[in-house]
């Protein structure tokens, strides 16, 4: 057997080692599910097993690509190379390719993007006629995303009463019929959506089954990482595919579950053992990612979800450096916080920029610390967000070289068919729209056919549009024996889109200009690649394939150094030594947004989890008290996921003071010396009677097992007048209940509490709000 093996532990190497049939590995963060789904590959491979008959599917295209490398350097490269790997996405995009034109759809259909989308929706509306206050095109886009990806088409809409009557509910009647002319415009454009990718695959599969039985012997191994967040199309998919042979290994985690809002279903996880015979389930524990402080305190935070599998993750790392929590007054002092502590621990500790990363829940929160950043000259790099591919001027030149693929995709030919100008207006557009629909053509066959229709267009016009066709024409001849790069260049400077920007002048014309130089760079780059890759020639073909599945994450230039910014949602997976997890207050984390069942708020907490799990060694937690939000300056209190942490795991690096509200914008960072005239104490309400209530049999069985504690002297401090023993108190959260304790001091000190609605718990009052009743 290989060295590599000897990488594991006991219980990994079981699941590497497992023979045929159903297995899965469920546990926690850190504890090598990753590399035990890429050293399995290797030890099939190993085995005999054919490269070929091997499919895995990773988050990123990025995680792809270093389980290949890893796989490599295992059992070499050229093996290696015939291996199917990447996301749900880019993987079936691939099988599309070979096997859509069952379906109807060209080999070189194009892929729109979220913003394509959008933007067709949008016009389908406008002709409709419809009201787009009411319309709104983006929540339209996403009403159909989530159709597709619930597998109902739009035969299955029309057929459900329900769902058409919550649409009229919502005041949305015609949803039916935008989605209806959605799907025959893309149909007809020769292009996909990012659902489609995963609709169409399992409508293939199901209407075809001898491509079915095909996918099915070629795959016989199937393997897919982050199992948790498989939406139920992408569920489907696996299913049907693995049916025959049933060696499917999938490894997840469903604490670290996340993406229920784009309907993925931790219930895949939990009925994987009715789905499959004979299931095998791997529990692995130990976490080697992290300090014994992180592990701890990750896992007292997910204590609190009711619903999840029970499990014991442990580390043998160093406990390491306590959870460290800072509060700011605003979101720059937070940010500067953020570049400081990273400047520091730069010199301190001889790290890399690469070694840091600052996590935070939406993406506006980055601002801030960008500027901090660079005010330090701290290189960084933000993932997410608008992409370099997402940038007007870049989508322009895909545009042109989506047309040579795909001469049909409307939303690229309307983009560029008056850009740069040519003289062909909006007027004419619409007329070759409504022909286009009239005829159930393209809109490109409409203008290639000019001649032959009465559109009422004048001669000057029409020679305008035949010039375009033509100029398109062209550019398909020259890719016949070009690769990517050279059409690229010779597009962007035929169509005088180089010009345009440089004739501008304006810096922002010359930045247009060098990011479409970069572009080519990029495309260069991706030319001498592909040499390396099985079957591939580097074709215009495979640059914009590759290009439309793309995630920034997939980006990442690796000698390059640089701190990381990103989502929460965005970080799954991966792990850096230092984490600043930013904007930890309520209604930001948890999201407002997020906040209105048990559910949601616990997938909030799991994103925590997340976050948090994916330091190794060390994590900051930072909240601000004063926030800029949608343009205005607000009040912002501590998360309640603060509280949650054991304290034992964390120290405060900024006092915080008791009990106590404060008026915004006082210095409050040195205990003890602030100004209490400028508190806003919450006062007593005197003379209202503390509400008698009984515990329920639940509670009163909790408090009898409560262990007798050391506590402080019951008597009120100077602080927190009312915080004795026996006070009935308010939290903004939990609601009335009972001081049953007090114990420690100053920063620690804290409070058992008997909630009325919700049981006991155990609050640090430098955190909890609470008011004396
Ligand atoms: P996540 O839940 O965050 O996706 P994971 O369970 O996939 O985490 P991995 O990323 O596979 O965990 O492993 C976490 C880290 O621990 C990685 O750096 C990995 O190389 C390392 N690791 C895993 N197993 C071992 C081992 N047996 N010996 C040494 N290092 C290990
Ligand atoms: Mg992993």
């Amino acid at each position: 057997m290989s060295d590599f093996i000897d990488e594991l532990n006991d219980a990994q190497r079981a699941p590497v080692l497992h023979k045929d049939g159903p297995l899965m590995v469920i546990a926690g963060a850190g504890s090598g599910k990753t590399r035990v789904l890429t050293y399995r590959i290797a030890h099939l491979m190993e085995q005999g097993v054919d490269s070929f008959n091997i499919l895995a599917l990773t988050f990123t295209n990025k995680a792809a690509r270093e389980m290949k490398k890893r796989i490599a350097t295992i059992v070499g490269n050229s093996e290696a190379k015939n291996l199917w790997m990447g996301t749900f996405h880019s993987v079936f995009a691939k099988l599309l390719r070979f096997d859509g034109d069952k379906l109807g759809y060209p080999s070189n259909f194009t892929i729109y993007d979220t913003q394509d989308s959008q933007r067709l929706i949008a016009s389908i509306i406008k002709e409709m006629g419809l009201d787009k206050d009411i319309y709104k095109y983006k929540q339209v886009q996403n009403r159909i995303s989530s159709y597709k990806n619930s597998l109902i088409t739009v035969k299955a809409y029309f057929q459900n009463p329900e769902l058409m009557e919550a649409d009229a509910m919502a005041k949305r009647p015609r949803l039916g019929e935008i989605y209806q002319n959605y799907v025959d415009r893309c149909f007809k454009a020769g292009a996909m959506d990012f659902d489609d990718l995963l609709l169409r695959t399992n409508e293939l599969l199901t209407r075809f089954p001898e491509v079915l039985m095909k996918y099915q012997d070629r795959f016989r191994y199937i393997l897919v990482d982050e199992y948790q967040d498989t939406n139920h199309s992408q569920y489907l998919i696996v299913k049907a595919l693995s049916d025959r042979y049933q060696n499917i290994c999938v490894v997840g985690d469903d604490a670290q579950s996340i993406y229920s809002f784009r309907g993925a279903n931790i219930s895949n996880i939990l009925n994987f053992q009715r789905d499959y015979d004979d299931v095998a389930v791997y529990r692995l524990e130990q976490n080697y990612r992290s300090t014994k402080n992180i592990v701890n305190a990750a896992n007292s935070i997910i204590a609190n979800n009711k619903n999840q599998l029970e499990k014991n993750v442990w580390t043998s790392n160093d406990d390491g450096g306590l959870i460290k929590i800072h509060r700011s007054v605003t979101d720059a002092e937070e940010g500067r916080y953020v570049a400081g502590s990273i400047f520091e621990s730069k010199m301190q500790n001889q790290m890399q920029n690469g070694d840091f990363a600052v996590l935070y829940r939406t993406n506006s929160q980055s601002r801030a610390i960008e500027d901090a950043l660079r005010k330090r000259d701290i290189p960084y790099r933000i993932y997410g967000g608008l992409s370099f591919y997402q940038r007007k001027e870049i989508k322009d030149v895909l545009a042109y070289l989506r047309l040579i693929i795909n001469p049909k995709d409307e939303e690229a030919l309307k983009r560029v068919i008056n850009f740069p100008t040519r003289g062909i207006g909006q007027t004419t557009v619409d007329k070759l729209v409504v022909a286009a629909n009239h005829y159930g053509r393209s809109i490109y066959e409409v203008m290639d056919n000019l001649d032959k229709l009465n559109l009422n267009i004048n001669a000057g016009t029409q020679r305008k549009l035949t010039d375009f066709v033509t100029m398109i024409k062209s550019f398909q001849i020259m890719n016949e024996g070009s690769d990517a790069f050279t059409l690229a260049e010779h597009v962007a400077k035929k169509t005088g889109l180089l010009l345009e920007f440089k004739k501008d002048g304006t810096p922002e014309g010359i930045a247009k200009m060098e990011n479409i130089e970069e572009l080519l760079n990029g495309i260069k780059d991706f030319v001498e690649g592909q040499k390396e890759v099985a079957d591939a020639t580097g074709s215009l073909t495979e640059f914009l394939e590759d290009v439309a599945l793309a995630t920034d994450m997939d980006k990442e230039v690796e000698d390059d150094d640089r701190v990381a910014l990103m989502t929460i949602h965005l970080a799954k997976g991966l792990e850096f030594p230092y984490v600043y997890i930013v904007g930890m207050e309520e209604d930001l984390f948890p999201s407002a947004m997020s906040m209105n069942t048990r559910s949601e708020l616990e997938e909030e907490r799991r994103l925590f989890y997340v976050a948090l799990t994916r330091a190794e060694k060390q994590a900051f937690l930072t909240y601000t008290q004063n926030r800029y939000r949608w343009g205005k300056l607000i009040d912002a209190e501590p998360s309640r996921f603060l509280e949650e942490i054991e304290e034992q795991y964390v120290e405060n690096l900024t006092p915080v003071n008791d009990g106590y509200r404060y008026k915004s914008m006082i210095n409050k960072d040195i205990f003890g010396e602030v100004d209490k005239s400028k508190l806003r104490q919450v006062k007593p309400k005197n003379g209202t009677p503390p509400s008698v209530q009984k515990p329920n049999e639940n509670q009163l069985r909790k408090l009898r097992k409560l262990k007798p504690e050391i506590s402080s002297p019951a008597k009120p401090m100077d602080l927190d007048p009312g915080l004795v023993i026996g006070a009935r108190v308010n939290h903004t959260r939990f609601g009335r209940g009972k001081i049953l304790n007090i114990e420690g001091a100053g920063n620690d000190k804290k409070a058992e509490i008997h909630f009325d609605q919700g049981g006991i718990k155990k609050l640090l009052l430098r955190f909890a709000k609470l008011e004396v009743l």
